[in-house]
């Protein structure tokens, strides 16, 4: 179990390979074209992470990760897609799919509650326990100090096991498929926020 960290891309050769991959971002804030991409992590499931660190004035070209985050054969795991997939597809120019959304999964099957925050899928379906402390962070210093590397790391660290439990449950009530025609609608769902529908419902009536 180790968190690596890398500088606007991944190194040649890691992360090759088949499979799932989880993958989280953290930027400068939530409006995607004001607020830069810093970070994005990857893991493949087998106990590693991987930081990509964009700096300030960065050039966004990675071509190790980003031909990793476009390859139509690996599906790619998130909690709460929807705001990954802009910010990735704005910055670095690909869009990240196919995907599993571990937030979407969670609405459709866990309506016993409204949590469906990432800490609380953890908590509960795999029994472990995760900060959120440095969610707020300035993630554009000239580095990231250890208690931000873990903080990030761990954002990744459980969606395999997370996408694998919340399956069982999807299929069990009968949601797979409507789970996964809306992780499919996902990409688009990016561009529309990143065109400049993200506050209207296109499907809304009025
Ligand atoms: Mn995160």
């Amino acid at each position: 179990m180790t968190v690596h960290y890398h500088e606007e891309d991944l190194p040649d050769g890691v992360l090759e390979g088949t499979g799932a991959l989880a993958v989280d971002t953290e930027t400068m804030g939530l409006i995607t074209h004001r607020d830069r991409l810093c970070v994005v992590q990857i893991s493949d499931g087998s106990g590693d992470e991987h930081l990509v660190r964009f700096g300030p004035g960065s050039e966004y070209e990675a071509p190790n990760l980003t031909r990793i985050l476009a390859d139509e054969s690996r599906v790619k795991l998130y909690h709460y897609a929807r705001f990954d997939l802009a910010a990735i597809h704005y910055y670095l120019g690909v869009m990240a799919a196919p995907v599993f959304c571990t937030k979407i999964a969670s609405k459709l099957v866990r309506t016993y509650t409204d949590r469906h925050g990432l800490k609380n899928l953890t908590d509960e379906l795999l029994g472990e326990s995760m900060s959120k402390q440095q969610q707020s962070s300035d993630w554009g210093g000239p580095d990231l100090n250890e208690a931000q590397r873990e903080y990030a790391a761990s954002d990744v660290r459980f969606l395999h096991r997370l996408r694998d439990e919340l399956t069982v449950r999807l299929e069990r009530e009968g949601r797979m498929p409507i789970a996964q025609a809306c992780f499919d609608f996902l990409p688009t769902r990016a561009v529309l926020d990143i065109a400049g529908w993200a506050e209207s419902d296109i499907f809304s009536h009025s």
